[in-house]
């Protein structure tokens, strides 16, 4: 009977309970629930009392569907900084919160509501934005917890709550009390289906197909003023339009006043040319004279004048079909690239047609309404029947208003053009360009600064952008340049599911009530009863009985029925947050006032969009109300896109739902996907990386198993080998695990996870499971337990394990906290990982690793040049295995008396059974230094090979329990061929000779 099943019992194998196979889709909710009743996000609170601080602000995510990729990036990077900077000793609250507020929850709820809104109290309508709101508000918190994220999960901060709503208000209060804020007509994006104002960022440009016509307007001005081979003649000039419906507005026509223009004389039909002074004559710009011709079916055209467009300053003009006398202006944003260079100016319906017109006195009512209907304006309407288009629909009017211009004989040319078009981001309708009274907040404001200095509002914010870290750098400058050009903040919309505007108007006058004392009490109304209060209560009941206006003296009061901007409430989030939570406001206010030694940082974490929206929107509120920014720290984030470079969306089904792959593949590969990421990029996801990450998944969880496979048996307090008596080898790994540490704190610290993420892998793979598990096998498995040399392998596979798995923590949440169940006990180990610190690079190797990393540098060169001769040797069938060679290596100089350092080692790392280290003499180095006039690159290092290295077959006899060639084997009680080395462990372990089968020592079993 052969007794080598047996004699392998002896050997010591890893063993541990940390299971090979994760399962993470079941684990994690088990986790989970762990985690819940250990309470550990207030258990994360108490560990950091008395600690620095450090606020991430929550940005919050709208709360109107499920998570998709892009919140999971979102969070999963929250999540990273939060962690890693608990471990690096901070106390980091996270607050999650959720934006509410807002027109794409209030169309859904139009929607399932249809027309019983009309019937419906607004608190009703409010309570069912309510309701729609806080169910994904439930639904995306359940998810957000699912993929690990920890926070403040069961109150977080929501724009809906009574005390956000309030705090909104009272920002806005500030804002009027302050003389911010004004009401004015102004051209604002219109979207007529959904009756509401548009931002600059709700408007997206799809084709639209416009009439495109050519307008004649009649001089009525003395035309031999412009040129006076003008005199007695008819004279005209043409407009361009493709939005017949602003005719109905047309008060000007703008002329560029450094362009050439040219006055034609030309007719529509050649058949029947009027003669001489009869012939109509035409005022276009020069540069565009024949394509105007063309368009107009010109046949004869004859130049008579040319003058520059600044002498047609105040002519008049008749309006084709209104009687309205129309006045010649000037605008330097007339262009010459496309129709006639006279531009129709209708100052209620386009941005440099509203400013010309403050600059000439026009008036820019708007006869437009919310629903886009036309009115006709009754001052230049004389006739008893109204216009056909009176009434009319925009789009409807259209072709009514070009019938009606050429039946008048003022149309010359028409044609349907497709063109880019502003249309909704919500109900994709073109939208239109319409006046409308509007609340505004002056980026010209001027604040005061110190003593008697004084800045304008947006000169302060663009101060106040200079003073904050953007990262990635580009940021400044683009946030920079929005603010520096933006136009006036416009913060009402015509909607209901938002803070309203709480103002009373003037009847007489229509000015605003500013009244801080009545302010403060509809605050606390909104604390108390909620934002539906205004829209319950009777004016007179929340009005003081003595209340006057301030203008004019009227005492008839009506409720604004505006709401605020969306962004305006998401903006002010320091305030109703950072600034009111308990949680958050002592640190917030010490960042505020920067006054402490050491004042937290204050971190805004999202989207690369945001710099015209939540950054912007906080940015602005804090320096108007508070005189700063309201962070210190802006990061940004790329946008997730497929492998093809594509956005994720539902019609092309290259969605990667986190949800689902936390369900499939557990909730740690996505993490490790954000991980891998360098989110300051635009970043790519596909199900296809999903499986990537979770096949690297198996490998780092492999690793980790190993190493806590060797771990059985030790105990920290009793075998831990001090760092001065470890074998070098160990050291070195030492040395290479404080170096790697100091590398991934940094990065941490520098939020470069894909980084972290690669280090990390690197060290798994090839440090770890490639080289150090591997060559340490034989001292492992065949030492005895308790030798000295083995205790050195597990101390530092203890430290490494216990440094990687903080290390990790962050990122691999899930499974860092379970490796960390099976690391051998330590007194007072906190309960979680997530308890713990990031390990102390100098307490995993107490010197500077940098000069023992280099000398082994040199030793691994020597080891990869051994690899290569072994390779050889094996290929030539010299040698088999490893263990069955041995190496004769000659060396001179430095090289020598560093391998004769490290001899002991040498067999180890290079894993054969025997390393001779000689000194190269004379012919012997010829005879070996086949390799003196090549260099081999290791490292960053070129160096020249001064030793040479030869495998031969290994002499002795092969031991049957640790495989090695040894001079000496022989019998061990029945075992045969026992080396010395393996006899004197067995009876280290106390495993004496066995007699017979029949009498196997306990330990083997
Ligand atoms: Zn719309
Ligand atoms: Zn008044
Ligand atoms: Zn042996």
């Amino acid at each position: 009977m052969s007794p080598a099943p047996e004699l392998k019992a002896t050997l010591t194998l890893p063993q541990t309970a940390f299971a090979m196979k994760a399962n993470l889709p079941q684990n994690e909710p088990l986790r989970l629930a762990r985690w819940a009743k250990l309470r550990l996000y207030e258990e994360l609170r108490k560990a950091g009392r008395g600690r620095p601080v450090y606020l991430l602000h929550d940005g919050p995510p709208y709360a109107n569907g499920p998570i998709h990729l892009g919140h999971a990036l979102n969070k999963g990077l929250k999540d990273f900084v939060v962690k890693s900077k608990t471990m690096a000793g901070f106390d980091a609250p996270f607050v999650p919160g959720y934006d509410c507020h807002g027109l794409p929850i209030e169309i859904k709820v139009e929607e399932k509501l249809g027309h019983k809104k009309q019937e419906m109290p607004a608190a009703a309508v409010l309570d069912a934005c309510r309701a729609y709101a806080q169910k994904y508000v439930d639904l995306q918190t359940e998810q957000f917890e699912r993929i690990g994220c920890f926070g403040r999960w069961e109150t977080p901060y929501k724009t809906m709550a009574r005390g956000y709503e309030a705090r909104t208000l009272e920002a806005f209060y500030s804002f009027l009390e302050k003389g911010f804020v004004y009401r004015g007509l102004k051209p604002v994006y219109w979207c007529i289906h959904d009756r509401t104002t548009l931002a600059e960022a709700e408007v997206e440009y799809e084709n639209h197909t416009s009439p495109s016509i050519y307008v004649r307007y009649q001089l009525t001005s003395d035309p031999a003023a412009i040129a006076p081979a003008l005199a007695g003649r008819e004279v005209f000039t043409i407009i361009w339009t493709t939005t017949p419906w602003t005719l109905p507005a047309s008060l000007a026509v703008a002329f560029h006043p450094d362009f050439e223009y040219v006055a034609l004389e030309a007719t529509p039909d050649p058949c029947c040319v009027p003669s001489g002074t009869d012939v109509p004559v035409y005022i276009v710009a020069a540069s565009l004279a024949e394509q105007v011709a063309t368009a107009c079916k010109f046949a004869s055209v004859k130049e008579i004048a040319r003058f520059k467009g600044a002498v047609l300053d105040r002519v008049t003009f008749q309006h084709p079909f209104l009687e309205r006398s129309i006045m010649g202006v000037l605008g330097t944003y007339v262009t010459a690239d496309t129709g006639t260079g006279a531009v129709h100016t209708a100052p209620s319906h386009g941005a440099d047609d509203f400013y010309t017109g403050q600059r000439y006195g026009l008036e820019p009512t708007c006869r437009v309404d919310a629903g886009g209907h036309i009115h006709v304006d009754p001052a230049a309407w004389h006739l008893a029947q109204p216009p056909a288009f009176d009434g009319m629909n925009v789009w409807k009017a259209n072709p009514v208003i070009v019938a009606m211009l050429e039946e008048r004989g003022a149309l010359l040319g028409g044609a349907q053009l497709e063109h880019s078009y502003p249309h909704c981001w919500r109900c994709h309708h073109p939208v239109i360009f319409r006046a409308t009274e509007q609340w505004f907040i002056s980026l010209e404001t001027p604040i005061k600064v110190g003593q008697n200095q004084e800045k304008t509002f947006r000169q302060l914010a663009i101060e106040e952008i200079d003073k904050v870290v953007w990262d990635p750098a580009w940021g400044k400058e683009r946030i920079t340049n929005m603010v520096a050009t933006r136009p006036d903040w416009c913060i009402s919309r015509q909607k209901i599911w938002d803070v309203p505007i709480a103002v009373f108007l003037c009847e007489a006058c229509n000015q605003p009530l500013i009244d801080p004392a009545l302010n403060r009490r509809i605050v606390d109304l909104f604390e108390r009863e909620g934002m539906e209060v205004w829209h319950t209560a009777k004016a007179e009941a929340l009005l003081p009985q003595a209340a006057k206006c301030s203008h004019c003296g009227g005492t008839a009061f009506r409720k604004e029925t505006d709401i605020l901007d969306v962004w305006f409430d998401a903006g002010v989030s320091w305030l109703a947050v950072c600034e009111s939570d308990p949680d958050l406001s002592a640190p917030y206010k010490a960042f505020q006032e920067g006054t402490s030694a050491n004042p937290p940082e204050v971190l805004y974490l999202e989207g690369g969009d945001q710099h015209r929206g939540w950054f912007h929107s906080s940015l602005l509120t804090s320096v108007a109300l508070r005189g700063r920014a309201p962070y210190s720290h802006v990061a940004t984030v790329g946008w997730t896109l497929d492998e093809l470079g594509r956005a994720m969306s539902k019609s092309l089904g290259n969605g990667v739902d986190p949800v689902d792959i936390a369900n499939r593949m557990g909730a740690e590969i996505v993490r490790l996907w954000v991980a891998s990421v360098d989110f300051r990029e635009d970043t790519v996801a596909s199900e296809n990386l999903m499986q990537r990450c979770a096949e690297l998944y198996k490998k780092l969880r492999n690793t980790f198993r190993f190493l806590l496979g060797n771990l059985n048996g030790f105990d920290p307090a009793r075998d831990r080998v001090p760092e001065a008596e470890l074998l070098p080898l160990d050291r070195y790994m030492l040395a290479r695990t404080r170096e790697l540490t100091e590398k991934i704190l940094a990065w941490y610290e520098a939020f470069e996870f894909h980084r972290v993420y690669q280090a990390v892998n690197e060290f798994a793979i090839v440090d770890l499971s490639a080289f150090y598990l591997d060559v340490l096998k034989d001292r492992m498995y065949t030492f005895a337990p308790t030798s000295q040399a083995r205790r050195s392998a597990q101390t530092v596979l203890w430290q490494i394990t216990e440094a990687l798995v903080r290390l990790v923590a962050p990122i691999l949440t899930f499974t860092a906290d379970e490796i960390w169940e099976h690391l051998p006990a330590v007194e007072g180990r906190p309960i979680s990982v997530h308890l713990a610190l990031f390990p102390k690079p100098e307490e995993i190797f107490s010197a500077d690793p940098a000069p023992l990393l280099e000398e082994w540098k040199q030793v691994f060169a020597v080891r990869d040049e051994a690899l290569r001769v072994l390779e050889e040797a094996r290929q030539a069938k010299i040698i088999g295995k490893g263990l069955e060679a041995e190496l004769l290596i000659t060396a001179s100089g430095e090289t020598l008396a560093l391998l004769q350092r490290r001899a002991d080692g040498l067999k180890e790392i290079i894993n054969v059974s025997n390393v001779k280290v000689v000194e190269a003499k004379g012919t012997t180095v010829a005879e070996y230094d086949r390799t003196s006039t090549k260099a081999i690159s290791y490292g960053d290092k070129l160096m020249m090979l001064d030793f040479a290295v030869t495998a031969l077959p290994a002499s002795g006899h092969k031991c049957a329990r640790c495989w090695n060639f040894m001079p000496e084997v022989s019998s061990y009680g029945i075992w045969e061929n026992v080396c010395t080395r393996c006899q004197s462990a067995l009876h280290e372990m106390g495993i004496e000779p066995p007699k017979s089968v029949a009498a196997q020592p306990e330990a083997a079993k």
